[in-house]
């Protein structure tokens, strides 16, 4: 740290994202990204003369990708907000909608950690409402609570999801404050709140490009909500960086979408695995949590969390360990190819001794 930083900025606690090491080739389960390619469409797409193009900026409008992604769920270009990873959509709608007193914002106390570092940036007021004793979260905690609201529906790292009908409870009975729905793993078997938002202009729903569209990389997030949360979210996007996504990827969102039949099948090849590894991992004793999401969260009363890890990383696989007290003897794993979760669980036998 630097004597210039700006003292509001001192105490901050960043985001840590999962660990990407170069030592060796892993089998890389750590960080939710999809195991498949992109798609044919968008790998043609990205040819010489869409590089060529890179010497002008990008539309700031957006305006193709938008109109492709409001003609997929049925609603206007005015409807969606696109931007550099759904992370820049979340810490907008921090700096947009949460502050203090009335604009305070609650999540729930294990989900996806940048909630906290984005309230914790913006100086936001901010209540961790804690999960069940089985990890789930209890809606009614969030019914009239008069504040705004974070929940990751499913949520991370859990995998547990709440039902359209219990968003609703939650969205219809706090008119007055935003609900944002962050939908990064809506597509793996959970129901989305999407079709609300003609109802309600209070709920705002997020998505991203990176788990079920293989495109982690290029970096593409997007908002569904009503015209007035959107035109706000626009007024910060222009007020920092109008050219928020490069040509590259804003071509790649357009061509993902025109293939959304692949990656939705992508997506019914994960929710299989994820329920034949689930099923190994219970046979060994472990238990795991009903995912709906790319990955699984599990635990065994074998070995604690942080060792399973690290017995797994010197196998060359790597998942993902928390320290957070209460979720300490859990891992998150990525539900990858079936080669891959088969490698995962050949090793995890090896090291409990099961082989
Ligand atoms: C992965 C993830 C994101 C971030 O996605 P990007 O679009 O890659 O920035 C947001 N929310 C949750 C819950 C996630 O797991």
């Amino acid at each position: 740290m630097s004597r210039y930083l700006n003292n509001k900025y001192v105490s901050l606690e960043e985001y840590v994202p999962g660990e990407q090491p170069k030592d060796m080739r892993y089998v890389k389960l750590n960080t939710n990204e999809s195991p498949f390619p992109p798609s044919e469409r968008v790998v043609e797409a990205i040819d010489s003369e869409a590089v060529k193009q890179l010497k002008l900026y990008s539309d700031p409008d957006a305006s193709e990708l938008r109109e492709k992604i409001a003609g997929l769920f049925g609603y206007e270009k005015e409807n969606v907000f696109v931007s550099n990873g759904s992370d820049d959509i979340l810490n907008f709608s921090f700096m947009a909608f949460c502050g203090r007193g009335e604009h305070s914002v609650v999540f729930p106390d294990i989900s996806y950690g940048f909630y906290k570092v984005y309230a914790e940036l913006h100086g936001a007021e901010y209540t961790q409402i804690p999960l069940r004793e089985d990890f789930s979260i209890d809606p009614e905690d969030y019914v009239g609570i008069g504040k705004n609201i974070v929940i990751a529906n499913p949520n991370a790292p859990t995998g547990l999801a709440l039902s359209r009908a219990a968003i609703e409870r939650i969205v219809a009975s706090n008119p007055d404050n935003l609900v944002l729905i962050d939908e990064a793993y809506v597509d793996f078997g959970a129901e989305s709140a999407v079709g609300l938002v003609n109802k309600y202009d209070n709920l705002m729903v997020v998505r991203t490009f990176s788990k079920s569209y293989s495109l982690a990389g290029a970096r593409l997030g997007f908002a569904i909500a009503s015209e007035s949360l959107i035109s706000d979210l626009n007024k910060i996007k222009f007020s920092t960086n109008p050219y928020n996504i490069n040509r590259l990827s804003m071509i790649a969102g357009c061509r993902a979408i025109e293939d959304n039949a692949y990656y939705m099948n992508n997506c019914k090849i994960i929710a299989r695995t994820r329920r034949n590894v689930t099923e190994e991992l219970r046979a060994l004793g472990f238990e795991v949590l009903d995912s709906r999401a790319n990955f699984i969260f599990a635990r065994t009363p074998d070995i604690s969390g942080e060792e399973l890890y690290s017995e797994l990383k010197k196998r060359g696989v790597l998942i993902r360990h928390f320290k957070t007290e209460r979720i300490k003897d859990f891992n998150r794993i990525t539900i990858g190819t079936d080669d891959e979760m088969n490698v995962f669980l050949r090793s995890v036998k090896e090291i409990l001794g099961r082989i």
